[in-house]
């Protein structure tokens, strides 16, 4: 059973490329908080909806676990605890609600320039190096290839030269980090931005009622947006 609350909690990027426009796209839905001196919990003062201020990647997981009832975060990051659990045969229990307009980049194959690349095929028994394997895995099932994933937590655009794989799965919004690095994309697996993702479970009635509320203006400005 999940806890009783009676104020809805949200969990954004605490530092980085979501951090901003998250925020300001909460404020324009009539939001607004009273900080706490760590700058961890922001608490709602205009209306029971307060803030938890994480790692990006830790956000779904404060969702299945109920710590939080929403979050938004890259796509990406959703997919691949999607992935993970699938790969596992497990269901999982958050999905996303909206799709909100920015952090937009895509998760692309990008191989070496010197290479002539002629299709997926190319990949096969190729090191594969990336921060999304479970994405990846999933994907290269699907096209039925054989490749090896070297899973690395950063900096993925240099493992080709450095040896440690032959080709990167990567994310990609102008593709200079790419170019820097001597690789050129080639094909994407998905495209992503930032999304509002919520748990796949009933809330109780008075957080219910809140996210409805917050839907209703959250649609409203992404409209206006549009
Ligand atoms: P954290 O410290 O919270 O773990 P991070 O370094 O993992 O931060 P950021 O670099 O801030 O994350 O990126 C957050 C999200 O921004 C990505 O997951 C992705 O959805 C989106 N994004 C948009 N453009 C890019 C890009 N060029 N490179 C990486 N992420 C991008
Ligand atoms: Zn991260």
């Amino acid at each position: 059973q999940p806890p009783v609350r009676d104020r809805l909690r949200i969990a954004i990027q605490k530092n980085g490329r979501l951090s901003e426009p998250a925020r300001a796209l909460l404020s324009s839905c009539g939001l607004s908080w009273r900080e706490s001196p760590d700058r961890l919990f922001c608490y709602g003062e205009t209306a029971p909806v307060d803030l938890l201020l994480v790692r990006d990647d830790d956000i779904p997981g404060l969702i299945t676990s109920g710590v939080c009832d929403l979050g938004i975060v890259g796509r990406n990051v959703l997919l691949e605890e999607v992935s993970l659990a699938d790969l596992e045969g497990q269901p999982y229990n958050a999905k996303e609600l909206r799709a909100l307009g920015f952090g937009g980049c895509r998760l692309a194959i990008a191989v070496p320039q010197a290479w002539t690349w002629t299709g997926i095929e190319d990949l096969r028994g190729r090191r594969i190096a990336t921060s999304y394997p479970g994405i990846l895995q999933r994907w290269l099932d699907d096209a039925g290839i054989d490749a090896t994933t070297v899973q690395l937590s950063g900096s993925v655009e240099i493992a080709p030269r450095l040896g440690q794989a032959d080709v990167v799965c990567d994310l990609v919004s102008s593709g200079a980090t790419l170019a820097a690095n001597q690789l050129t994309p080639v094909m994407d697996l998905m495209t992503s931005e930032a999304v509002l993702v919520g748990t796949t479970q009933p809330l109780d009635p008075a957080r219910a009622a809140l996210l409805d509320m917050l839907l209703r203006r959250l649609d409203g400005v992404l409209k206006i947006r549009d």
